[in-house]
């Protein structure tokens, strides 16, 4: 039995999870899981995907060993290069999956939510290969501070519409384009960025980015290496994160998720409700949502995608958080002894490694870290925090 099933008919993982929203949205919700079963059980389906992700997408994603690092800390450290996919990060391939979705449904219109607007770019990619229409909500604090994410959207063909209520940010932005899919719920698909929200959307995410593990258990097996001791990935909503354990959670490999100190939902959160999932959520004690902050945009959700608060609740994995001087460290070391620039969300699953490698990771282990994303969008704002710096 893997760790890591389908969940069960209420779209459960153990204690989370679940289907919360208005009635208005339940048909939404089912005609979904049941074109997603149909689909993912369809061999010409899974065939245009792949081919989608081979020809669009440019995977497989290659795994590279970094040779310097791994001498200096004591340990094998390999990275899954989803920094090399097409947009620059794993987000491709939830949004492929998704749009030929989209099409299969007989829809034409895609929406979606963004806060830094790496999914939203995402989105209006795979809608602009696919030929649908595109339209992302995005938290009119976050268009100000992402001026260039927007453009390139535009570019791409999609419409932004901005959203005022609330904080202006990534939670307000979920909120309205579940509103705006219980309106035209008819001709559009709701394109959810991460393994969150409602079921089936969990869970669908999660097989979209299975991909990650699958390729990496593979090419591990091709090159005659064992099993790694360690998994691990960052944790925003957990996509990336959920994508790779998926092809370890069967063995005997450590699955690790690192947070940003500022939105750990696992490490300083409680269980409640939000965006149509029981999860664990940054709240206060009346359970008002508070706000997360790291330095990468791309962490900032307050929840975390209930199988992770599942894998934790059982034990089967465990989240740690990184602060930002760890992760600002993280991305220059990378940078300087392998020839990679990390996004900073990636940039906090190395940070962890860097700060265990003398501790609790025993020498000679072997460690793959999904490198999710590339810095290029990151560097600007990296170099004002240096140049601020004391
Ligand atoms: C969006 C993003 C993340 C966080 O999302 P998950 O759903 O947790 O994977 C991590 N890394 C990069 C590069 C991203 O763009």
């Amino acid at each position: 039995m893997s760790a890591m099933n389908e969940p069960d008919e209420l779209g459960r993982f153990g204690n989370f999870g679940g289907r919360f929203v208005p009635e208005a949205l339940m048909p939404a919700c089912l005609e979904l899981e049941d074109a997603f079963r149909s689909a993912w059980s369809d061999p010409d389906f899974t065939a245009q995907y792949r081919q989608l992700l081979s020809e669009f997408a440019g995977r497989p994603t290659p795994i590279t060993h970094c040779e310097r690092l791994s001498e200096e800390l004591g340990v094998e450290l390999y990275l899954k290069r989803e920094d090399l996919a097409h947009t620059g990060s794993h987000k491709i391939n939830n949004v492929m999956g998704q749009a030929l979705l989209t099409r299969r449904m007989g829809k034409k219109r895609m929406i979606a939510e963004t806060g830094a607007g790496q999914h939203g770019v995402a989105s209006a990619t795979a809608a602009a290969k696919l030929g649908l229409e595109c339209t992302v909500f995005m938290g009119e604090v976050d268009i100000h501070r992402q001026e260039l994410n927007v453009f390139r959207m535009e570019l791409l063909g999609a419409r932004v519409v901005p959203v005022t209520s609330g904080s202006r940010t990534l939670k307000d932005a979920v909120n309205e384009a579940m509103r705006e899919w219980v309106s035209c719920v008819g001709d559009t698909h709701y394109c959810i960025g991460s393994v969150m929200g409602p079921h089936p959307f969990p869970w669908m995410v999660r097989e979209f980015q299975s991909v990650i593990g699958t390729e990496a258990s593979t090419q591990f097996a091709d090159r005659g290496l064992l099993v790694p001791d360690y998994v691990v990935a960052c944790v925003g909503g957990g996509s990336n994160a959920a994508g790779l354990f998926s092809g370890f959670a069967n063995t005997s490999a450590r699955l690790i998720g690192v947070e940003a100190a500022g939105g750990s939902a696992i490490g300083s959160g409680s269980p409640g409700v939000l965006h149509g999932m029981r999860s664990m959520l940054i709240q206060d004690d009346v359970g008002q949502i508070e706000e997360a902050h790291s330095i990468s945009a791309g962490l900032d959700y307050p929840g975390i995608g209930p199988e992770h608060s599942h894998l934790a609740e059982i034990g089967r994995a465990q989240y740690f958080a990184a602060s930002d001087d760890e992760v600002l460290d993280a991305l220059q070391r990378l940078s300087r002894r392998e020839g990679i620039i990390p996004a900073l969300e990636s940039a906090h699953a190395l940070a962890w490694v860097f700060r265990e490698a003398a501790v609790s990771i025993a020498p000679g282990s072997t460690v793959l870290v999904n490198l999710s994303g590339r810095g290029d969008k990151d560097v600007a704002q990296v170099r004002e925090i240096l140049r601020t710096q004391p």
